[in-house]
């Protein structure tokens, strides 16, 4: 009897990975699909200079409208991305409609710096230097007003290839901010070898700041990290006032986060960057 009970656990079982199993397969191919259905939607949020009150760039972020009308969340869609390849064109369809849009509000008179994902994926391409630079060239972006976001362990895979793509990178003229930044595991080395340009505070850290003195301490090393460095500072996750006022106190200018704005489609966010 002991042993039917462990059959019929084992069939329980293999059914329940076959279902599992073909539900990833159902959205490996609908993922694919949806790039020719023109489902992948390009949103942005706003980051804003506190001191200023002004919209300074703007982060792309991929959304998914499927066919049932759903926007579905990147955390869900990109890490199957990564593991199918499809980030490859995907990534590069953000590009290129980020770099378009860049260069749109640039032509209204607006310089937003636009600031674009990279997943690891992407960054070890053997082509990928060729692909940002025809991106560039094919939209008639200004190259300085495109930023490229990576996170730590892009840097800490292969420091020596890591190094060459960042340098050719910024040949190109486009900024390089480190992601995610303090939830990686690299070393801090990596600040002076690396031509890096911004690092973004983890919204992790910011979330806890005004309640766990340990996240405050965090971040306040990580803001004189970068100004001794003399690299640029974005607070990811901002969401009150007391946080953007406490983050301000410790010298950091440059938010990001649900309290100025969520991320939304082009031209709801071209409100926020021409008014007043
Ligand atoms: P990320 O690059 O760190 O982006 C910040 C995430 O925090 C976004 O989530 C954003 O909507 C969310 N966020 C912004 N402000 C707040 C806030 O005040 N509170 C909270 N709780 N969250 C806030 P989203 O859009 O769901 O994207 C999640 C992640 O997916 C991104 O994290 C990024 O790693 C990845 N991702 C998004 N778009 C792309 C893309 O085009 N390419 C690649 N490779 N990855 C992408
Ligand atoms: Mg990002
Ligand atoms: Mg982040
Ligand atoms: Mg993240």
């Amino acid at each position: 009897r002991a042993k039917q009970g462990g059959k019929n656990r084992y069939e329980f079982f293999s059914t329940d990975i076959e279902e599992q199993l073909i539900a990833r397969h159902m959205l490996e191919r609908h993922m694919r699909e949806a790039i020719d259905q023109g489902q992948y939607l390009v949103y942005y949020q706003a980051k804003v200079d506190v001191d200023c009150a002004q919209v300074v760039g703007v982060e792309a972020l991929v959304r998914w409208k499927n066919s049932a009308d759903e926007l579905v969340s990147p955390a869900k869609f990109i890490p199957v991305a990564e593991e199918t390849g499809l980030i490859v064109p995907l990534g590069e369809l953000v590009m290129r409609r980020a770099c378009e849009d860049a260069r749109r509000w640039h032509e209204r008179g607006a310089n937003i710096v636009i600031s674009i994902n990279v997943s690891a994926v992407q960054f070890e391409m053997a082509n990928f230097v060729d692909k940002v630079s025809q991106i560039l060239h094919q939209t008639g972006v200004r190259p300085d007003l495109v930023e490229l976001e990576i996170t730590e362990g892009v840097l800490a895979r292969n420091h020596v290839q890591a190094r060459d793509t960042l340098l050719r990178l910024k040949e190109l003229g486009l900024g390089i901010a480190i992601d995610d930044f303090g939830t990686g595991y690299s070393s801090l080395a990596y600040l002076k070898r690396f031509p890096i340009d911004v690092l973004k505070i983890d919204q992790g850290f910011v979330r806890d700041m005004l309640t766990d003195p340990s996240d405050a301490a965090i971040i306040t090393a990580i803001v004189h990290l970068a100004q001794n460095l003399g690299l640029e500072l974005v607070a990811e996750g901002v969401e009150v006032q007391e946080q953007a006022a406490a983050l301000r106190n410790k010298g950091c200018r440059i938010m990001q986060g649900y309290l100025y704005s969520k991320p939304a489609p082009f031209d709801e966010i071209s409100e926020l960057i021409f008014v007043a």
